[in-house]
């Protein structure tokens, strides 16, 4: 009831941060924005991570339990190509993932949740993030400053906006649901020379041809094939022209998992693979793995929890299983210290055109989302999913 009264507004709240995009790290008017609306609701609120607004509401029996809600705040380097009257006024920066949403989501469930405080029990703690699009994560910087402490929150909540599901539904799963992401950086040095005498040359082109070859039979012969993993060589810079052999290439690639022992035994193989090869092929090898989020890890009672919660607030046939996805998310960080439940807004309308995905300059999502979004945040505060 309070979502609909609220719904308009939050919109207009959606519209104003979609028009003010900033990028990771640099969520400055968006962190006193979210400040000047908790203060309008008389909710304290804590600043970590620079920009990062950690707010407490109290209901009765603020001890009985603590549940968090997240929401992330950052956007993209992206210039936006929607022609909407709240278009990115920032050139370059576009909220091309949603997070304008989340956030509106949050101040919504916030707004609600302190309008009921004499009808739940507990303490709801608040995460606006900073950071999520970029390593190191603005969830593990806020975990290292304590947001999981004092008070430590027993669950916590996240919510994504989802392009493949339609408006007015939502998706959950229990278990594994998002992939870890590595950043591999490689650069392989050999003497270079005329290309019509190679046998005075270590061949940099063909060594880190053969590298990729060699890479790509990790994942596929050393890992359970029921566990999902993926190695993708993305970037190969090397010579200019076509009668010089460089002596120098550089290589770039992603590698996801959804499991922390084979994530590890992988980059070691990397690393033992690449450098073995580069050598035995007369050349130099400098390998770097950035390690980055790890896999998300939803609690399975938790996740079944609060999808029968979300399957009497909208319809059963409005609620169905998240499909696994090779995609990170630094909601991880939080799902591998404390149970965790990171669930899927539907904002797909075919109707209004609305189908493009994410990271896109025309992304775009159905504002009707913004309601269930608050109301689902601001019911899994109130009861925990209970
Ligand atoms: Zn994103
Ligand atoms: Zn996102």
């Amino acid at each position: 009831m309070l979502a609909k009264k609220y719904s308009e507004e939050m919109i207009g709240i959606r519209r104003h941060l979609h028009a003010h995009p900033e990028l990771s790290y640099l969520e400055f008017e968006t962190s006193k924005f979210v400040q000047q609306k908790l203060s309008e609701l008389h909710i304290p609120f804590e600043i970590k991570a620079t920009t990062g607004v950690i707010g407490l509401i109290e209901g009765k029996n603020p001890g009985k339990r603590v549940v968090a809600l997240r929401a992330d705040m950052d956007a993209l380097p992206i210039i936006e190509e929607n022609d909407l009257p709240y278009k990115s006024t920032i050139p370059g920066v576009m909220h091309a993932c949603g997070h304008d949403v989340h956030t509106s989501c949050l101040l919504g469930a916030a707004k609600i949740l302190s309008e009921l405080k004499d009808e739940w029990e507990g303490t709801v703690k608040l995460i606006f993030q900073p950071g999520e699009e970029k390593n190191p994560g603005g969830a593990s910087l806020l975990i290292k400053e304590g947001v999981l402490e004092n008070p430590a929150p027993q669950s916590i909540f996240g919510l994504h906006v989802h392009t493949i599901l339609d408006v007015g539904k939502l998706s959950f799963r229990g278990g594994m649901v998002m992939a870890s992401a590595d950043e591999i950086y490689i650069t392989i040095k050999g003497k270079g020379g005329h290309a019509a005498a190679p046998q005075f040359t270590a061949d940099t082109i063909l060594i880190a041809s053969n590298l990729i070859v060699s890479l790509q039979q990790i994942v596929s012969r050393n890992n359970n094939p029921f566990n999902p993993s993926v190695l993708s060589i993305t970037s190969f810079q090397g010579g200019n022209t076509t009668n010089v052999i460089p002596s120098e290439v550089n290589l770039m690639g992603t590698f996801r998992a959804m499991d922390e022992a084979w994530r590890f035994k992988a980059h070691d193989l990397i690393k033992k693979i690449s450098t073995e090869l580069v050598h035995s092929m007369g050349a130099e090898i400098d390998i770097r793995i950035d390690v980055g989020y790890p896999f998300v890890l939803n609690n399975e009672l938790l996740s079944a929890a609060a999808r029968s919660k979300a399957e009497a607030y909208l319809g059963k046939e409005n609620v169905s299983e998240t499909e696994l996805r090779m995609g990170a998310e630094d909601f991880a960080f939080y799902s591998h210290k404390i149970p965790a439940c990171f669930f899927r807004l539907g904002t797909r309308n075919e109707a209004k055109g609305i189908t493009i995905g994410g990271h896109t300059p025309t992304f775009d999502v159905d504002e009707n989302a913004i309601e269930i979004g608050m109301g689902m945040m601001a019911l899994f505060g109130a009861t925990n999913a209970e």
